[in-house]
């Protein structure tokens, strides 16, 4: 029996350490250069049908930012061409481009899960104790600094549960790695499960959850240690229609309370349209924009503006982008 718990611990440390890999944390260490004072400029987050959110997501600048993977042959493949591009404090963007173009490559480099070959990567927060340089391969992975908010939180395709904890205690893990005491994990992991509509489901496991309430877990998780920036790669892609665009309302929400940055990597038009106040769409290998425009749509997104002429409009603009490619 005993040896059955210290074998669950084990593999549960295990988990961990690979978790936290996934959920990147980076750390604003003082001797990294300073990207300057607070720039409000940038602060434009205006949520729908209520008062202006001050924006506390970082502004995140790519400069000239490309990478070239190396195959076992020696041979060289260009993921990404040099991309610049800057994503305000506090906006909601979504990337759209063809499979194998370079998405993931992208926002990992963001995140600083991987370096770029060449070109720099700046995360700027809005705090004043949060002005950091993010260089390439910077990104602390194996936890976060006791008492600070984190950076960032990276939600993939698969929720990530551990299915031994409840959702609840899933919600708490990066709390616990943050080292927040229990009695305030448990009422912050509660908070985000509520924001994600999951309050009832606090107690539940992995296994007595749908995909859809599975991945509101793994948001709730993200969410929870208030990250300045949310990156999704392709988070929903594996839902139902129905679910999806219940999940999508749910982010919206989210983004619209919290004043956070996100970038959401999708491969659906009508998901990113939805979704965005901005949509950059990618060429096929090696990615570069063919397409960076703000979606002309109100703030105050209900779901039957999916039926409208003006979201028609915008799916429209994104399906020429993405059919030109790079022709
Ligand atoms: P997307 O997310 O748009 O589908 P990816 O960013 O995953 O595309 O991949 C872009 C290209 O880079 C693909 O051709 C892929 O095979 C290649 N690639 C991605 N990661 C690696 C890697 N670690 N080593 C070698 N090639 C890679
Ligand atoms: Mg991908």
């Amino acid at each position: 029996m005993k040896g059955d718990l210290s074998h669950r611990r084990s593999l549960e440390n295990t988990a961990l350490s690979r978790l936290t890999s996934r959920v990147t944390l980076i750390d604003d260490r003082p001797n990294t250069s300073l990207a300057g004072l607070p720039d409000r400029s940038h602060d434009r987050a205006v949520r729908p049908g209520s008062e202006p959110v001050q924006s506390h997501g970082c502004r995140v600048d790519l400069d000239q930012v490309q990478k070239t993977f190396i195959d076992a042959r020696g041979q060289s493949h260009i993921a990404v061409r040099p991309i610049s591009l800057t994503f305000d404090s506090g906006s909601f963007n979504c990337i759209i481009g063809p499979s194998g173009c370079g998405k993931s490559t992208l926002l990992r480099i963001i995140a600083g899960l991987d370096s770029p070959t060449s070109g720099h990567v700046t995360l700027t927060g809005t705090g004043a104790s949060h002005e950091s340089h993010h260089p390439p391969g910077s990104a602390k992975q194996d936890g976060t600094s006791p008492g600070r908010a984190s950076r960032l939180s990276y939600v993939f395709q698969d929720a990530h549960l551990l299915p031994w904890r409840s959702s609840i205690g899933n919600v708490e893990i990066p709390l616990e790695l943050a080292g927040v005491a229990r009695s305030e994990r448990r009422d912050r992991a509660f908070e985000a499960l509520r924001s994600v509509g999951l309050a009832d489901a606090a107690r539940r496991y992995p296994r007595e959850l749908s995909g859809g309430m599975r991945m509101r877990v793994s948001l709730a998780r993200a969410i929870v240690n208030d990250p300045e920036l949310l990156l999704l790669d392709e988070p929903f892609a594996a839902l139902d229609e129905i679910t999806r665009q219940n999940l999508d309302e749910s982010l919206r929400s989210l983004w619209a309370s919290r004043g956070i940055t996100v970038i959401f990597v999708t491969h659906s038009i009508a998901e990113a349209t939805y979704l965005g106040e901005r949509m950059i769409v990618l060429s096929p290998r090696p990615a570069r924009v063919v397409l960076d425009r703000t979606i002309e749509l109100p703030s105050n997104r209900p779901a039957n503006i999916r039926s409208t002429p003006a979201f028609a409009h915008e799916t429209g603009e994104a399906f020429n982008a993405l059919s030109r490619g790079d022709s």
